[in-house]
């Protein structure tokens, strides 16, 4: 038996195919261009090539069929029918307030992740589609969501409420929610395997370095303090997002600018960031520490504030959580930056934090140690597994599903 895990997006459905009992992938790809021209499904089973077939004008119910159609091909499938699969895991960006572990979808967790596509509608209603969809094609199949915001549900109130009237949380559910948890989730566990060390009792600061940013203070295995908020628009700076900025500032410019409500979201959220600032005409890191090794001083700039923030938010997690014991880097410039990752921890040594530059310099791959042999806090590259955290937490809830 199977399950397959299903990321929903905007203009994507990413899928991958584990084993019921085994942590290895029989077949993953990704149907993209959703809504747009040259629509394709590119597939690949486990040690195979990829293969790559249009899909014109397919929407994401056809994409879960298309999907579903490319697992069970006669000559290069990997399951001899739908039947094989047993379970559906979603990943579902917000699961609001009540929805804090991986849930089965019935009725009533529908209504609720209905209920609160106000707080993400940029990515809930497509989880919806997805799930719609793996409903109608895979009837028999146990449908689980797992949460981007599950892990940090264990954020204390002191770190999840803002400093505006209680009210605006109970009755709007104002609040730092945080994202990237099935990450920062994966990785901490991860780290802790590493480091041959139980997770309990353990320091980590998590950093999910990828188009979107955010680092995470986990103690014992769990979230004590993130950077992303209320949306994923907090905290560091990111791709094309502004991260951090005074909302006085925001006010100022709508009100210099008459800019609309939706003008300032997507100023702040698709035009700001290293986009807007490095001047490269790209939000690609690799790009702009080229440009910054080419002497341009603007992506030099831009590269600075990046390290710098992620900086600071190290020294303030390192104190939530009353010392350290390792910093983990994750995700498309945590695992494959290595400057990034040395400007981030440059002049941390006052926190025990020493890097071996040529161990983070090493290409090499898979989970990795590249501090120095005197550091007091462990460096870790993690490579997260988004993908295999859903597979493992939907067979879990399966299990539980089951249970007498
Ligand atoms: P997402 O958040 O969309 O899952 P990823 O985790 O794949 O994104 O990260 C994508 C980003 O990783 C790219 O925008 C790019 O800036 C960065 N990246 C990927 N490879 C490298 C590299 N070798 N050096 C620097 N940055 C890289």
């Amino acid at each position: 038996m199977a399950i397959l895990t299903i990321n929903a997006g905007s203009s994507s459905v990413k899928f991958t195919l584990f084993p019921s009992d085994a942590d290895t992938p029989r077949a993953s790809g990704i149907v993209e261009r959703i809504g747009l021209e040259g629509t394709r499904l590119k597939a690949r089973r486990a040690g195979g090539e990829a293969v790559e077939t249009p899909v014109p004008g397919a929407d994401v119910d056809r994409a879960v069929e298309v999907i579903l159609e490319a697992l069970g091909h006669p000559q290069h499938g990997v399951i001899a029918g739908v039947g094989e699969i047993e379970a559906v895991g979603h990943r579902v960006v917000h699961g609001g307030e009540r929805l804090t572990r991986p849930v089965v979808l019935d009725g009533a967790a529908k209504a609720y992740l209905e209920s609160i596509v106000p707080l993400a509608p940029l990515h809930n209603p497509h989880h919806l589609r997805g799930i719609a969809a793996c409903e109608r094609h895979i009837p028999h199949a146990v449908q689980v969501a797992v949460f981007d915001t599950a892990f940090h549900a264990s954020l204390p109130r002191h770190a999840f409420l803002y400093g505006i009237p209680l009210r605006f949380h109970a009755e709007d559910g104002v609040r730092r929610y945080g994202f990237h948890g099935i990450s920062h989730k994966y990785v901490a566990g991860e780290a802790a395997r590493f480091l041959g060390r139980p997770a309990e009792g353990l320091r980590l600061v998590t950093c999910h370095l990828g188009n979107g940013c955010s680092v995470t203070a986990v103690r014992g295995g769990r979230s004590l303090d993130t950077s992303m908020g209320f949306t994923p628009l907090e905290g560091l700076l990111m791709g094309t997002r502004s991260g951090d900025i005074d909302p006085a500032a925001v006010l100022y410019l709508m009100e210099r600018h008459g800019f609309s409500p939706a003008a300032m979201n997507d100023l702040l959220n698709r035009r700001s960031g290293l986009l807007a600032l490095a001047g490269v005409g790209s939000n690609d890191v690799r790009d702009i520490l080229a440009a910054a090794r080419n002497g341009s001083n603007q992506a030099e700039l831009a590269v600075e504030m990046f390290c710098y923030r992620i900086r600071k938010t190290i020294g303030a997690y390192a104190a939530a959580l009353g010392g350290l014991d390792a910093v983990v880097f994750t995700a498309g410039i945590g695992e494959n930056a290595p400057e990034i990752r040395r400007r981030a921890l440059a002049d941390l040594g006052f926190l025990g934090i020493l890097l071996d530059e040529a161990l983070n310099e090493s290409p090499a791959e898979g989970p990795r140690a590249v501090h120095a042999a005197s550091s007091r806090v462990a460096v870790l590259v993690i490579p997260t597994n988004e993908e295999l955290e859903i597979a493992r937490e939907t067979r879990q809830a399966l299990a539980e599903q089951r249970r007498p």
